[in-house]
């Protein structure tokens, strides 16, 4: 990223661990304008999430970064957690922004601008935050849009189940051809109400059954931006609620059991 735009960053750092968060303090040092896109959900995770007994082999006087040393005594050894808190410690002490849960899967030059696309598919030409965070509520404002259209104009945009399906297809690993299948399914339910094919009961595959409860489950329990996430109960409620409607009733058993309900 070598020049910068009047509207973009001049830099993209993608990882937010010790040398991302080391460059992003130089950068706002010398105020280039800049983001952090990091896959996990906090700063600090590539180290929070080691076994518990992990203590680092080097002193803390090695272990800060740039402008900050490390806040213990210089020849203790920190553990995993110490040096995970201190990396979001920093990151918050120097306004870093981190924009964390963006797992890059691609970059690519688009003429003059680079092209970052998410792991899950949005395509993100970085802008400022406050662009990013509108693109965010996209979702919202599909569903809002969705509801207002006649019902034979939303079937056309339902389509994206069938393209997605096909786009999969064209690859030719097995695990995609697994997700191949999902993506054509998962809108369809029990009852035969779903889409694109109105099928029914054990007629949707299984991976299909399957996928559209964790599906609803993962949507209803995570905040987004046009709602806030259901509680534990409340959403457990639903899932029991859909069971023989939307959701295989012996697949809901499953699912409740294992979430010890
Ligand atoms: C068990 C263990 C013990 C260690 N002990 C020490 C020690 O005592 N002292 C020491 O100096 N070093 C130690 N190290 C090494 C140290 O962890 C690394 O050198 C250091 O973390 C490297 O920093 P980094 O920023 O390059 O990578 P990381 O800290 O791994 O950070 C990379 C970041 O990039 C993000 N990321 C990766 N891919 C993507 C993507 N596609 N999109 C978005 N984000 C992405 C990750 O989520 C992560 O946050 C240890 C390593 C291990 C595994």
């Amino acid at each position: 990223m070598d020049e910068p735009h009047d509207d973009g960053y001049q830099t993209v750092i993608i990882g937010g661990g010790q040398a991302g968060l080391a460059v992003g303090y130089h950068l706002a040092q010398r105020g280039v304008p800049f983001v952090i896109l990091d896959a996990n959900e906090r700063v600090g995770d590539a180290w929070r999430t080691r076994w518990d007994s992990l203590h680092l082999f080097t002193p803390a006087l090695a272990d800060g970064l740039p402008g900050w040393p490390f806040p213990a005594p210089p020849w203790s050894f920190p553990s995993k957690d110490d040096m995970a808190d201190y990396l979001e410690s920093y990151a918050a002490r120097f306004d870093l922004p981190v924009r964390n849960g963006v797992g890059v899967a691609r970059l690519a030059r688009r003429g003059e601008r680079y092209v970052v696309t998410s792991a899950v598919g949005h395509l993100v030409e970085i802008k400022a935050p406050e662009e990013y965070e509108v693109m965010q509520k996209h979702s919202g404002y599909g569903t809002r849009i969705m509801k207002n259209f006649p019902d034979h104009e939303a079937k056309i945009l339902r389509g994206h189940a069938e393209l997605g399906s096909r786009l999969l297809e064209l690859a030719e690993s097995p695990i995609l051809a697994l997700a191949a299948t999902i993506s054509l399914s998962h809108h369809e339910k029990w009852d035969g109400s779903g889409y694109p094919r109105g099928l029914a009961g054990t007629q949707i595959p299984l991976e299909a059954r399957l996928f559209a409860i964790v599906d609803v489950w993962d949507a209803i329990t995570t905040d987004r931006p046009y709602r806030k996430s259901w509680p534990r109960k409340k959403a457990l409620k639903y899932i029991r609620e859909q069971s023989g409607k939307y959701f295989d009733p012996q697949l809901v058993e499953v699912f409740l059991e294992e979430m010890q309900e």
